[in-house]
Order: structure tokens, then C-alpha cells, then sequence
């Protein structure tokens, strides 16, 4: 079919180019021209704007990287809203569902249908068309595109409620993000003691604290050092906070989140928002006087 796809960041450049792999015709467009040459190159045309791609195509998906950024390419100013023959709008990013309610509202006063669709697998995720697509708007649109959305991904129908597809992202985001401060404790706490971090990885994958941390952050990002799973702490902190701001509108005060959302705050602030959020770690560390892993594998104290 024929795609209009939008923001090509880490995520949306697999995305896009495996829609391109599997036969489908995308318009593309990022603020940035380098991240619209990369899918040029592999057969997309290059869209000027939002709204040409609007004017030209029905079904536009976007990925992108705020809550505004979202608001303002489907309702803004030379945004979707204002596209000619646009009849969906699939939000593949992880905007909250205030946000979502919010821009199906704008849209469906235009009769623009908005698919909400965030997705969670990271870039390999993606990269392999392994994500878990969270589908929430009407069920005739949502059959149209199925297919579309199924070379991305695992794609299910959460329901016709604007926004359930962002409180069902929200709610695996936390405890990925619980993952991962949770086992950075527990591998500083080895640590501190002498024990090997690449020893208790091993261990805690063959026993019952094994998480998606422990599996597949740990191993590539933070033994390693590397720092370079391809999610930023900027937008895991943005997530956090959306399932704070979720639990409190529905009425609950939830403590694990709140302590899980304190401690993504000094991560923001001690490693900065363009961080790796695998370096959610090092602020544990140095409040332990520990490092974990690294060149010599085993454990060493901080200097
Ligand atoms: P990113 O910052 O790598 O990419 C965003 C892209 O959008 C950039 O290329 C940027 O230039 C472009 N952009 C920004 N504003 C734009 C605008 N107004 N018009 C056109 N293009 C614009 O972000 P990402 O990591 O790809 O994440 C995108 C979304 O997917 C976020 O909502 C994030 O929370 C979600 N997500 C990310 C991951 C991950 O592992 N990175 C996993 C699941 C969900």
C-alpha cells in the first residue's frame, strides 16, 4: 500500500525500511535530510513536508521523538490535519494517552481516524520486525493496515478506546524501566560485595530474577561498557513520567513507580537526556563507589 512515513529516527528508519523491503511504497519525511537520503537510497521517494505527504497518500505513520513533536506534525500548522486525501493517522510513538485523546479529538473533527500504535522491542526489535505493536482505534481501520503494520511486528488490537494502545505501552515501559534499575542495584550490590557482575548476568539468566535487563541490556550494553542499546534516557524518562501522570489521573499511587520514577530523575539529571538509558547504572555505581564489568570483565572498585 501506499505509506507516508515520518520521523526516521532510531526507530523509524527499520521501520520504514522494512515496509520498502516488504513491497509497500513510502513518502518519507524528517526534519533531518541525512535520515531521509538513508531511506531514498533503499527506494522511498523524499516528501518535501507533512502536509504534501497528507495531500497524497491515506494511510501517514509517524515515529517521533516528543509529545509535541506528535501533536505538531498531526495537528499543526502544514501538519496531517491539513492533508487532502489523508484518512489515517498510525502513531507509532509512545506519546501517553492524555496526548493520544487529545490529538484523535483534533483529528477526528477533520474525520482523520487515528490508529494509535506505539511499539515496544527497541531498535533490534525493529530491526528485525519483532516489535509489539499496540493497535488502538476504530476495528475497520485497524483491519485495513494490519497487514502493513505486521512487517514491523507482533501486532495487537488492545481496543476501540482512543489512547488504550499508550496505557499498554506505558504499563510495559515501567517495568522495563524497572528492570533496569532494579537489576543495576542488584549487580552493584554483587559488586560491592566481590562478586563478578559477568558471573552474577550468568546466574541471574538461569535463575528467577531474569528480566529483559539482565538478558539483553546487560550483556550488550552494560558489561561491556558500551553504553549503546539505541534507547535514549531522555525518552525513557519521558515514559516514566507518563505512566506517573497515568496512575495518578486514574486515582492510584503506586510505590514501586514512584520509586522507580525518582530514580530515573537523578538518572536524567546526573547522565543527561541524550545519555543511553543503559547508563541508568552509573549513578548507582558512584553513589556505591563501584564499576561494573568493563575491559577486566570482573569487578573493580572505584578509584
Ligand atoms: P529518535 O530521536 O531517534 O527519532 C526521531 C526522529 O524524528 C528524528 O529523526 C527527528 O529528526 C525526527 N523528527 C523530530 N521532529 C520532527 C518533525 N516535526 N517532523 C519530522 N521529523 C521529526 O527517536 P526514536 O528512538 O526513534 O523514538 C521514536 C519514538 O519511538 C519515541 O516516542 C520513543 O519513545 C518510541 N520508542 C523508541 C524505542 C527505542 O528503543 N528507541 C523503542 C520503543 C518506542
Amino acid at each position: 500500500m501506499e505509506i507516508g512515513f515520518i520521523g526516521l529516527g532510531k526507530m523509524g528508519f527499520p521501520m520504514a525500511r522494512r515496509l520498502i523491503e516488504a513491497g509497500h511504497k513510502l513518502t518519507v519525511f524528517d526534519t533531518q535530510k541525512a535520515a531521509m537520503d538513508r531511506l531514498v537510497a533503499l527506494g522511498a521517494k523524499a516528501g518535501t513536508s507533512v502536509k504534501e505527504i497528507a495531500d497524497e497518500v491515506e494511510t501517514v505513520m509517524a515515529s517521533l521523538p516528543s509529545l509535541q513533536a506528535s501533536l505538531d506534525v498531526a495537528t499543526g500548522k502544514g501538519g496531517v490535519i491539513e492533508g487532502k486525501r489523508v484518512k489515517r493517522f498510525i502513531d507509532l510513538s509512545t506519546i501517553g494517552s492524555q496526548m493520544a485523546v487529545r490529538i484523535h479529538d483534533l483529528l477526528k473533527a477533520r474525520n482523520i481516524v487515528q490508529l494509535d500504535s506505539p511499539v515496544s522491542g527497541g531498535v533490534g526489535g525493529a530491526e528485525k520486525g519483532t516489535l509489539a505493536v499496540m493497535v488502538s482505534g476504530p476495528r475497520a481501520d485497524f483491519e485495513a493496515v494490519k497487514d502493513a503494520l505486521g512487517v514491523i511486528g507482533k501486532v495487537f488490537f488492545i481496543g476501540e478506546k482512543p489512547g488504550s494502545g499508550q496505557t499498554m505501552k506505558l504499563a510495559n515501559n515501567f517495568l522495563s524501566a524497572t528492570a533496569m534499575v532494579a537489576t543495576s542495584e542488584a549487580v552493584v550490590m554483587g559488586v560491592k560485595s566481590g562478586l563478578d557482575p559477568a558471573v552474577m548476568v550468568d546466574v541471574i539468566n538461569a535463575g528467577s530474577g531474569m528480566n529483559t535487563a539482565s538478558r539483553d541490556k546487560f550483556p550488550k550494553s552494560v558489561l561491556p561498557r558500551s553504553f549503546d542499546f539505541g534507547f535514549a534516557t531522555g525518552l525513557m524518562v519521558k515514559d516514566v513520567r507518563l505512566a506517573l501522570e497515568e496512575m495518578k489521573q486514574l486515582g492510584l499511587s503506586m510505590e514501586v513507580a514512584e520509586a522507580v520514577g525518582r530514580l530515573w530523575e537523578v538518572v536524567i539529571r546526573d547522565q543527561g537526556a541524550e545519555s543511553d538509558f543503559t547508563a541508568a547504572i552509573k549513578p548507582i555505581e558512584k553513589a556505591a563507589g563501584v564499576v561494573v564489568g568493563g575491559s577486566g570483565k570482573g569487578s573493580h572498585a572505584a578509584k
